[in-house]
């Protein structure tokens, strides 16, 4: 933001968190976790503690030897009790801290800072050291997302630290679910609202590798755009020349773009949500003054994935380069078998419709779905199917969506012939 976007009494006026700091004596697990680097502190590992705290008030936990482990946010809303901002030692937890961390975020994203890219996570929670919290760049929007509402206290100290280290028009603040739940700790901010700057007219436009895509902070998914996919759509731009493209899960047609640019003769963006084939829609206009965009033949297909991609096969249709990336199938353990069958089903009816010697190019954001698991049961599935897949490049997270911690690895992507 720039110094003339005031930010919103709204949140200038959310009660401080007191400095009286909460004291949380840890079981030995929850001292494991912490001093592996942990930034989570589950409520059943917290034996004493010296008071009940209110939301975003710091706590600090210690082991059994009263040493100090680690200092964060303390949510009593949530079985994730204490999110941690700092291991190992004591900070004062200051406008200078937050500059420093926002700072550190920042500085990892330079290198996608080509004038090509004007959409990209400038935080990504955890994993840059700010839990429960994701800012997505739009150009000169930015997108702030919480996912606890023990930010909410902070953010007259955080923002201008923000608006210091990433000058901006505009900041548009979403809550997450559990957060939208929660009026009673809102103090009056809401889904949606812009807290600073100029009120939103219509979606964002940004630039990603040099094409031009909309995003639309509020109704879209996640910030109102899968900005974490960035690299792979690169990768499949450099695979398309001349191909017939399927992209299924298209979503506002982000892989299509690419896979046009990259010369496809045809590309066919396949998804359940009609307004989101009406965005990719939208982003193949925004592009026309690019030739091999305006030179694809461009196809929107509506529907579920499983049955319309059974009835392609069963017309004939194949496709020299099939791309599938799906929502998650798994946010819980108990999920995991259920989303693996979904992944086989997928990559066999992905077979299907797939040319001889076509690439496959099949993606996973099932955080509980490992990378060995996903990519066995790929294989697995192809190889029963005699059509055993050829991988020749195996990705997971662009350069914005670092990986902090364990549960930060969500991603994974394979390319393969077949
Ligand atoms: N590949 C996209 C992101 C996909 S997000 C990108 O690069 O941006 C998942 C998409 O799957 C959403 O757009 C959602 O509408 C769609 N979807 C979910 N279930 C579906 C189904 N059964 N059939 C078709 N599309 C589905």
């Amino acid at each position: 933001m720039n110094k003339q976007a005031a930010i919103s009494d709204l949140v200038t006026t959310v009660p401080k968190s007191t400095d009286r700091r909460i004291a949380l004596h840890v079981s030995r697990d929850g001292e494991r976790a912490l001093r592996s680097g942990h930034p989570w502190l589950f409520e059943n590992s917290i034996e004493r503690q010296s008071h009940a705290g209110k939301p975003g008030d710091l706590a600090v936990a210690f082991d059994q030897k009263r040493r100090f482990l680690a200092i964060g946010l303390y949510d009593p809303t949530s079985p994730l009790r204490m999110r941690v901002l700092q291991h190992g030692d004591p900070a004062s937890i200051d406008h200078a801290w937050w500059f420093a961390k926002l700072s550190a975020a920042a500085q990892r994203r330079v290198p996608l800072l080509d004038g090509r890219t004007t959409g990209y996570r400038l935080v990504h929670g955890e994993n840059d050291d700010l839990p429960g919290l994701v800012i997505d760049r739009y150009d000169q929007t930015l997108v702030m997302k919480l996912y606890t509402v023990a930010w909410l206290p902070h953010l007259a100290e955080l923002l201008p630290a923000l608006q210091r280290v990433q000058p901006a028009a505009r900041l548009v603040l979403r809550l997450s679910r559990t957060l939208q739940k929660a009026p009673e700790h809102l103090y009056g901010l809401a889904d949606g609202m812009v807290v600073a700057g100029p009120p939103l007219a219509g979606a964002l436009i940004f630039l990603e590798n040099g094409l031009r895509f909309e995003a639309d902070p509020l109704h879209g998914q996640k910030t109102g755009f899968f900005l974490d996919q960035r690299e792979n759509r690169a990768h499949v731009e450099g695979l398309a020349a001349g191909k017939r493209v399927l992209n299924v899960f298209a979503y506002n047609g982000g892989f299509s773009l690419y896979a046009a640019r990259g010369g496809a003769r045809q590309v066919t963006s396949l998804d359940s949500s009609r307004p989101a084939l009406a965005a990719a829609e939208r982003n193949f206009a925004l592009n026309q003054h690019l030739p091999m965009v305006a030179a694809t033949e461009q196809q929107l297909l509506a529907g579920d994935a499983f049955p319309l991609l059974a009835q392609l096969a069963a017309e004939g249709q194949r496709f020299d380069l099939v791309i599938i990336d799906p929502p998650a199938f798994a946010k819980q353990q108990s999920e995991i078998e259920r989303a693996l069958g979904a992944y086989a089903r997928l990559t066999q009816l992905g077979l299907g419709v797939l040319a001889p010697n076509g690439t496959l190019v099949l993606a996973s954001c099932s955080s509980r779905v490992s990378t060995e698991a996903f990519v066995a049961n790929a294989m697995g599935t192809a190889a029963r199917k005699g059509r055993p897949l050829r991988i020749f490049a195996q990705t997971t997270h662009a350069l914005d969506h670092p990986i902090g911690f364990p549960e930060g690895a969500y991603l994974k992507c394979l390319f393969a012939t077949a």
